[in-house]
């Protein structure tokens, strides 16, 4: 689309991305129509603000196709499965999310437009966006971690910042609405069972994660110890001369990055034919250095060589890196006890991951489980756990897990939902640990039944921690 002068567009969802994506199109002289689900007040508000500038808002009713609707720009988290899909189906109407809005529009005006380099995957994405960002400013790039976070793809795309390359993080609902969308290169971390419900199955779920492979002209990155990501990279029909480059943990064969001894190696970018390997940066630079993290920074690391990154500054931005508030952040130290705050770890992969980092561990779960099952979880994860503290909703789950693989492991269920559970969860585990320990908020489930978000989760255990190191001074 060039023209979008007159052109009736339906924008599906007041929020974060159906507004700007309103206020983008209606300036390009598009005729916008916003249709909402909900007719509460603050829709009212927002409806109103909008309908003042000229867009046209029908509140209550995201169900009906409006007449004369030539395209559907929608929020990334509409379902696939909802009427207006059908309608539109039955129309020919394309559909488009903001992602792919932000694709189509990128140039407009005479912009130069970036190319993207594209992170998705179950878990670790923001943090290796990130990681990428720091990278690529490293290495005196112009550059924005856009998507999910920071920035967002719209403005990255039409805003005054002129930008050579941009690190994208795209969910899978996103990948999902964006049919078009060609990166440079991209990476799919990690493929765990999420948002199943929304998808409708595993397989739909991993072939929208596989859509960030399509038509990538440099490289397809892979996890080598996740097997479903290899098998996209396989299936997706990419520009001749892509190349799949896998990351591990271990050594590095051909075509991979990797660790040796206490170094990040590559083997798939190499300066010539008779380089065998290419140092990196140590292991200690990747903060914090648990192992899913350095897989993290590995991947970041690929896409960066990919764009032809020289390695001192892949050191460089991994250096200088800092995680993101309540993903494994060191809190304080209590009596000979760490506590860590990975308030972010929602669902049971995640949780995982940083319970793998640590032992002896005093666990503080539950929440909302989503519908997820935690005998994996608990099963890998008994040998190191010194006791567990199970708050929230949905924790006789993660009880009966424990009492299936774990039995000998001392449990306290606080039988509480209310915001004051947390404090008394860090004190039933400074009562669990020991000398050495960790004590760990690794939650595995989501956190809306106790928390606005998982944000306040994790402030809520970082001000128990704190008091109770007050009350220990
Ligand atoms: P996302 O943006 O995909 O939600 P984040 O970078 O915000 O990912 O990390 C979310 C949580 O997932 C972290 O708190 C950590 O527990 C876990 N995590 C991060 N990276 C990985 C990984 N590579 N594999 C598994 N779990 C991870």
């Amino acid at each position: 689309v060039t023209d979008w002068q007159g052109k009736n567009v339906t924008v599906a969802g007041l929020g974060v991305s159906g507004i700007p994506a309103a206020r983008v199109l209606h300036g390009l002289g598009a005729r916008v129509t916003v249709v909402n689900d909900g007719d509460d007040e603050r829709a009212r508000a927002q409806a109103a603000e909008l309908e003042a500038e000229g867009i046209t808002v029908r509140l209550g009713d995201g169900a009906t196709l409006p007449e004369g609707t030539e395209l559907i720009v929608t929020a990334p988290g509409w379902r696939p499965d909802k009427p207006l899909f059908a309608a539109a189906e039955a129309a020919g109407v394309p559909v488009w999310g903001d992602v792919e809005l932000a694709w189509q529009l990128r140039g407009h005006g005479g912009r130069t437009p970036a190319p993207w380099l594209a992170v998705t995957g179950t878990n670790g994405k923001t943090t290796t966006v990130r990681m990428l960002a720091s990278i690529l400013e490293a290495a005196g790039l112009r550059t924005a971690a856009v998507g999910n976070i920071g920035v967002s793809l719209l403005d990255a795309v039409l805003g005054d910042e002129e930008y050579d390359v941009l690190a994208v993080e795209l969910s899978s609902y996103q990948l999902h609405w964006a049919p078009s969308v060609r990166a440079h290169s991209a990476v799919v971390l990690n493929l765990a069972p999420d948002h199943l419900d929304w998808h409708g199955s595993m397989e739909a779920y991993a072939a929208d994660k596989g859509r960030i492979y399509e038509g990538n002209t440099v490289a397809c990155v892979y996890n080598t110890a996740d097997k479903a990501t290899e098998d996209l990279v396989r299936e997706a029909d990419v520009e001749e001369g892509c190349r799949a480059i896998g990351f591990t943990l271990g050594t590095p064969g051909p075509s991979q990055v990797g660790v040796v001894d206490d170094l990040l190696v590559d083997r798939a970018f190499v300066a010539n034919r008779h380089q065998q390997a290419q140092e990196l940066a140590q292991v200690s630079d990747v903060q914090p250095p648990a192992p899913h993290n350095i897989a993290n920074a590995l991947a970041a690391a690929a896409l960066a060589r990919a764009f032809g990154v020289e390695p001192a500054a892949v050191r460089e931005g991994l250096r200088t890196f800092r995680p993101d508030a309540h993903r494994i952040e060191y809190v304080e130290e209590v009596a000979g006890v760490s506590y860590i705050d990975d308030s972010k770890a929602t669902n049971t992969h995640a949780a995982e991951a940083s319970l793998a980092a640590y032992d002896p561990i005093v666990w503080i779960a539950g929440g909302l489980a989503k519908g997820a099952t935690f005998d994996e979880l608990v099963q890998k994860s008994a040998k190191r756990l010194r006791g567990a503290v199970l708050i929230g909703a949905d924790r006789a789950l993660i009880r009966e897990a424990l009492a299936r693989h774990a039995p000998e492991v001392p449990v306290v269920d606080l039988d509480r939902t209310d915001t004051g559970a947390m404090a008394a969860a860090v004190q039933e585990a400074a009562r669990l640990a020991q000398p050495g320990d960790t004590v760990l908020l690794a939650p595995a489930c989501a956190s809306m039944d106790m928390f606005v978000n998982y944000n306040k989760r994790g402030e809520a255990f970082a001000d128990a921690v704190r008091a109770l190191a007050a009350g220990h001074a």
